[in-house]
């Protein structure tokens, strides 16, 4: 029997990246060959500028490559080069994105040194005006990305969706002969409003290599159609995000399920996970869900993976839990120092196991990894590295001194040896 057919099915690599045209926002190239970036957005009124620095940098700290802020009023446009003025001063120089609605052309046309100090600017073609306005603002913000050098984002967004647009399209379908689906009809628009202002902005002297497209829907499966159907038209680098996807785990499960199957079918140039925090809670959380839908499908590595087993009636002590998630955090939290020390560590995998029926497997595929005892077994942990057992931990510190092992095993895997300089022969 002939099971090459077979084998090929089961073949579980990605489609290859489309290729998009790159665009460098900022010294971060978006799109062409560039990994997917990772980028959030700040909920501080801009014209708070402390606020605003300190969540900037703390999103850049959790690995936000790209950061956008709202530009809505003359105070906020007036703040933004402060901001930036004090994040280079603090040695941050993560790209600023200023989000643009309504007054946007004033704005920038007002505000050159804002203009000058975003690294791209955000233009939602159903908010840059109505009826006559609406084509010649765009085309007033268009002309000072120009002025500036810039690239911007057409970022269409199905609630503020160009409503012509859209009643032109819904009045051609209801005269055509096979009605689309109103769904499919706003779909279209989406689309259409996203080529159409592109190719606007073209025309004015934008070149392509500073168009990046987005068209972001609240429905999972209307996200994966409008952005299968917006790659297949347009070279433009594409903008991933499911936009209001919610607060917890209703956000992160339908972002991750969206963008995973766009990023699976090579679609996606740039990823935002939209969470809604809770109140006071923190921004961070979507560079962390962003970085970890890249991680977990393979695309790129940002932080050491700590395999878990879910537990089970087999281990009914918590030891295991705990110590996943510590030394997760640990790993986490240790990440911005570690990038500069430890070359490649993100890509270390740590196994933290309940008990012998999977432990011992699973922690032999991770680079270091312990096999906890469950209920009724002996007392013991062995530690397995690079695939062999080396050790077994006992007694009340075991948790603690798996520690020091996965820190030794850092440092001596990913330390960047030092080479001793042997004295001249004589
Ligand atoms: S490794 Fe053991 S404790 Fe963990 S889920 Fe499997 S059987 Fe349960």
């Amino acid at each position: 029997m002939n099971i090459e057919p077979l084998i090929d099915a089961l073949d579980a690599d990605p489609t290859p990246r489309r290729r998009t045209v790159a665009v460098d926002v900022g010294g971060i190239l978006v799109g062409g060959p560039a990994p997917v970036v990772v980028q959030s957005m700040t909920n501080t009124d801009t014209a708070d500028i402390d606020a605003t620095v300190a969540q900037v940098a703390a999103l850049a700290k959790a690995g936000s490559e790209i950061v956008r802020i709202t530009v809505d009023r003359n105070e906020s446009a007036a703040a933004v080069p402060k901001v930036r003025e004090r994040l280079d001063r603090l040695g941050i120089t993560v790209p600023l994105v200023g989000d643009f609605h309504y007054i946007g052309h004033t704005l920038l046309a007002e505000h050159p040194a804002c203009a000058e100090a975003l690294a791209k600017y955000r233009i939602n073609p159903g908010n840059v005006g109505f009826g006559e306005k609406k084509d010649r603002q765009f085309v007033q913000i268009i002309e000072q990305a120009i002025r500036w050098n810039k690239p911007v984002r057409i970022g269409v967004n199905w609630g503020s969706l160009d409503q012509a647009l859209l009643t032109r399209l819904m009045d051609e379908n209801s005269l055509s002969a096979r009605p689309r689906s109103a769904r499919a009809v706003m779909r279209e628009a989406i689309i259409q409003s996203a080529l159409f202002s592109a190719q606007l902005a073209e025309e004015t002297g934008l070149s392509r290599d500073k168009i990046i497209l987005s068209a972001k829907v609240s429905n999972v499966q209307d996200l994966i159609a409008v952005y299968r159907d917006l790659s297949n038209r347009t070279d433009h680098a594409l903008h991933l995000g499911l936009t209001e996807a919610g607060m917890g785990s209703k956000g992160i499960v339908a972002s991750s399920a969206a963008l995973g199957i766009l990023l699976q079918e090579g679609i996606g140039d740039t990823i935002r996970v939209s969470l809604t925090p809770e109140p006071n809670g923190d921004r961070t959380r979507e560079v962390q869900v962003a970085q970890e839908i890249l991680q977990t499908m393979g695309f790129r590595q940002f932080v050491p993976i700590v395999a878990a087993c879910p537990g089970c009636g087999r281990t009914t002590s918590t030891v295991f839990q705990e110590l996943a998630e510590q030394i997760q955090s640990d790993l986490r939290t240790s990440m911005p120092l570690w990038r500069e020390k430890y070359p490649g560590v993100e890509g270390l995998k740590v196994a933290v196991m309940g008990c012998i029926v999977n432990g011992p497997g699973e922690s032999k595929h991770a680079d270091i990894g312990i096999s906890l005892p469950g209920t009724g077994e002996t007392p013991s942990a062995p530690i397995f590295v690079d695939g062999k057992k080396v050790a077994t931990l006992r007694g009340p510190n075991i948790a603690e001194d798996f520690k020091v092992m996965v820190a030794d095993y850092i440092d001596r895997r990913f330390g960047v040896a030092t080479v001793a300089v042997e004295p001249a022969a004589e």
